[in-house]
């Protein structure tokens, strides 16, 4: 880590509620790492991938994951709605920005930070089958099994986690903490501290 780089606290504060650390810096980079690996074997005689990047929460994977892959690759992206100021999935899937690249007969990987319920994932990987690609995977940094409202299968995930609201790493509450370096997830206790 450069040394102008600020550790990551144990504890932060985003929008007056207080999140723990719960996967660090150096945790989610080697499993980038790895993930690049596996990606680069799996493509070898296969061809070029294109990932495409769901925005905004998956810039900051996105990016990694390129850089962590040997070998080329290139990069597109998709911006589906957010969760706004709140803490739990609306259900509710919005397209913001398609993506530009033509992908019929393409090697497509998508790139999430995130599989909560699944329904964002799910869309992207609709909208994409239809374009014809000649193959379509799909990847993500985290993923919440308890969540899950519909199946979606995921070939390169970096974490399975609780099932609790995380920000940090492009992961924002109400558009804040995408700039911290680690994952921090609510911390339940001091909620309940809060409400007794
Ligand atoms: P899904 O459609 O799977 O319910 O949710 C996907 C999107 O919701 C993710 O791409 C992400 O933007 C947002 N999301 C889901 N869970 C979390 C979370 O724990 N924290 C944050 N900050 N965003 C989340």
């Amino acid at each position: 880590m450069p040394e102008t780089a600020a550790a990551a606290p144990d504890i932060v504060h985003c929008q007056g509620e207080r999140f723990r650390l719960y996967l660090s810096e150096e945790e989610i980079q080697t499993r980038i790492r790895a993930l690049g690996e596996q990606i680069a074997t799996d493509y070898a005689d296969l061809g070029v991938p294109i990932l495409i990047g769901v925005l905004n929460g998956a810039f900051i994977f996105t990016a990694d994951l390129m850089r962590a892959i040997p070998g080329d690759s290139e990069v597109d992206f998709y911006k589906l709605s957010s969760y706004g100021e709140r803490k739990v999935s609306s259900g509710q899937v919005t397209e913001l920005k398609d993506i530009d690249a033509k992908l019929e007969g393409r090697h497509v990987i998508v790139v999430e930070d995130i599989v909560d319920t699944g329904l964002s994932m799910k869309y992207v990987i609709d909208q994409i089958t239809a374009r014809n690609p000649a193959s379509l995977r799909a990847a993500t940094l985290l993923r919440k099994p308890d969540a899950a409202k519909v199946e979606v299968s995921v070939d390169y995930v970096g974490f399975d986690i609780d099932n609790l609201f995380v920000i940090g790493y492009g992961l924002d509450y109400g558009q804040l903490a995408r700039n911290l370096r680690a994952i921090y997830i609510l911390d339940e206790e001091s909620e309940e501290e809060a409400s007794a």
